[in-house]
């Protein structure tokens, strides 16, 4: 899992790099040296007494790091991962005949591999379909036949093995590392993205035990069956994993099944006697439930992360404005409602505010009318700036806002009114050559206090008024429901 995780971070460094100043092709050559090194030390460190690995993750390490950096794949890349493999075999005192033959098999892998990936779509590439998961499938078998045609022979000479013997084994080797490791490798995010995410979401004090319990259970679950054992102890973890893949999203997913592929490639393989009769036929088995077990929950979150993309952008498309991304009149007066309701129930004060730019129809017959859109868009983002989360913000006409705060009293109102009006007067848009633009709004207010006087429809009609004299009285200016200049 480190070797992994230092890898993407070098990877996303060499990423960012890229488009700057590009690193010197050796670089990237004695980078990918050391990484299919880690790895295939990695593999050597898993290897039961006399035998060949039982997890080796190097090929499908090197696979997934040349999809996701196809710069690489040139034949200083493929250098670099051969002398990596090479100088592995050479430290842990492999011969220079099986060396070379098993490193062959080891490229043939990512190679094949790599060529595949390059065959579907981009979004596949990333696993964020279902299909997807189809696609990976078919590519970690293909590449793991193709390695096993190339390198198998090598376990006949050296370990006599039949033929068949040794295809099987090297084939079900590549395909369940394949498909363990792949899916991390894809779906990691690059650092930037990363360091964006846990911003986003991990905050300090909001660690819940709620969030953790999926991981939890997953912990129970690998202690369950690695002490029960047997048969059918790969099954065990299932539920636990499919809960993780709901709450957690496609790389902790991802994450996790690698863990779950390593302990079950070495913990839970561990039961079985290399050597004796039923041992390869086990092991086959066994790496074939490995591999396939993976496929089940990173589906399962891909799924879900499609579910939730498809909901949000729903949710966009229903309730946000298209110019100005705040709320669509719908959305606002749907949200209005439910605030008005809850504050007034708890005799919080509420108050609406509908804001108009002045003059606006000159502007656009002046500059045009993509001018306006952006005198628009401007004049949303400076009003967002000024008001709080909790605030509802919409575009309820062409030019015509509105905003419903609560829990301000009526001298905090107004002066919020006042703060937007200066905002709106100090604001410049830029038009191209031409000089910045100003603008002025006029803005009406009104408060609701109880009863049927503060139901939302009749606070609109209002707060139109307090608009409409703050328009006569000279405009640029606010004017409240008692109908005074503020
Ligand atoms: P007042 O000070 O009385 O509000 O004057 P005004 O010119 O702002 O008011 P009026 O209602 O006469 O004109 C509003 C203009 O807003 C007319 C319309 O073409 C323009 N408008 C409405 N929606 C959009 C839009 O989405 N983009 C642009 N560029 N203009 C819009
Ligand atoms: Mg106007
Ligand atoms: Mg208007």
């Amino acid at each position: 899992m480190k070797l992994a995780h230092d890898d993407l971070s070098q990877h996303g460094r060499n990423q960012g790099q890229a488009t700057s100043s590009p690193s010197p092709l050796w670089r990237a050559a004695a980078l990918i040296a050391g990484i299919v090194f880690a790895g295939a030390l990695f593999g050597h460190l898993t290897r039961p007494l006399g035998f060949l690995s039982t997890f080796w993750p190097a090929n499908a390490l090197l696979m997934g790091l040349m999809v996701r950096n196809p710069g690489w794949a040139r034949p200083h890349g493929w250098a670099g991962a051969a002398i990596g493999y090479l100088t592995a075999d050479f430290a842990m005192g492999g011969g220079l005949g099986i060396t070379l033959w098993l490193t062959a098999g080891n490229l043939t892998d990512a190679g094949i591999g790599y060529l595949l990936f390059q065959r579907i779509a981009d979004t596949d590439r990333r696993l964020e379909r279902p299909q997807s998961l189809l696609f990976l499938l078919l590519i970690a078998f293909a590449a793991a036949a193709a390695a096993a045609i190339v390198g198998s022979g090598c376990l006949a000479v050296y370990f006599g093995q039949t033929p068949l013997q040794a295809f099987e084994f090297f084939l079900t080797s590549e395909f369940s590392s394949n498909l363990v490791v792949l899916p991390m490798v894809l779906t990691a995010p690059r650092l930037a993205d990363l360091a964006k995410q846990l911003r986003a979401h991990v905050r300090p004090g909001s660690w819940r035990l709620k969030a953790a319990l999926p991981g939890i259970a997953l912990l129970a679950s690998i202690l369950l069956a690695t002490t029960t054992g047997g048969s059918s102890a790969i099954a065990i973890p299932v539920p636990a994993i499919l809960w993780c893949a709901l709450s957690y999203g496609v790389f902790p997913t991802a994450l996790l099944t690698f863990g779950l592929g390593l302990w079950q490639s070495t913990v839970l393989l561990s039961a079985l006697t290399p050597g004796t009769a039923e041992y390869a036929a086990a092991l086959t088995s066994h790496r074939f439930g490995v591999a396939l077990f993976s496929l089940g929950p990173i589906m399962v979150a891909a799924i879900n992360a499609a579910r939730a993309r498809l909901l949000e952008e729903l949710d966009l498309a229903a309730n946000q404005d298209v110019l100005t991304r705040i709320l669509t009149r719908r959305a606002f007066l749907l949200r209005s409602e439910a605030m008005l309701a809850r504050n007034l129930a708890e005799g919080s004060p509420v108050a609406l505010l509908m804001l108009d730019v002045d003059r606006f129809k000159l502007i656009n017959d002046e500059y045009g009318h993509a001018v306006g859109d952006e005198v628009l868009v401007s004049l949303a983002e400076q009003i967002s700036g000024l008001l709080r989360r909790s605030d509802l913000f919409g575009r309820i006409g062409g030019e015509e806002f509105a905003i419903l705060v609560s829990g301000l009293t009526q001298p905090a109102t107004l002066a919020l009114a006042e703060r937007l009006r200066d905002g709106c007067a100090r604001l410049r848009v830029a038009i191209g050559r031409a000089e910045p633009l100003a603008l002025t709004v006029s803005i009406g207010v009104v408060w609701g206090t109880g009863g049927p006087a503060s139901s939302l429809q009749h606070l609109l009609k209002q707060a139109d008024d307090a608009l409409y004299r703050a328009k006569r009285a000279g405009r640029d200016r606010v004017v409240d429901e008692t109908l005074q200049a503020a």
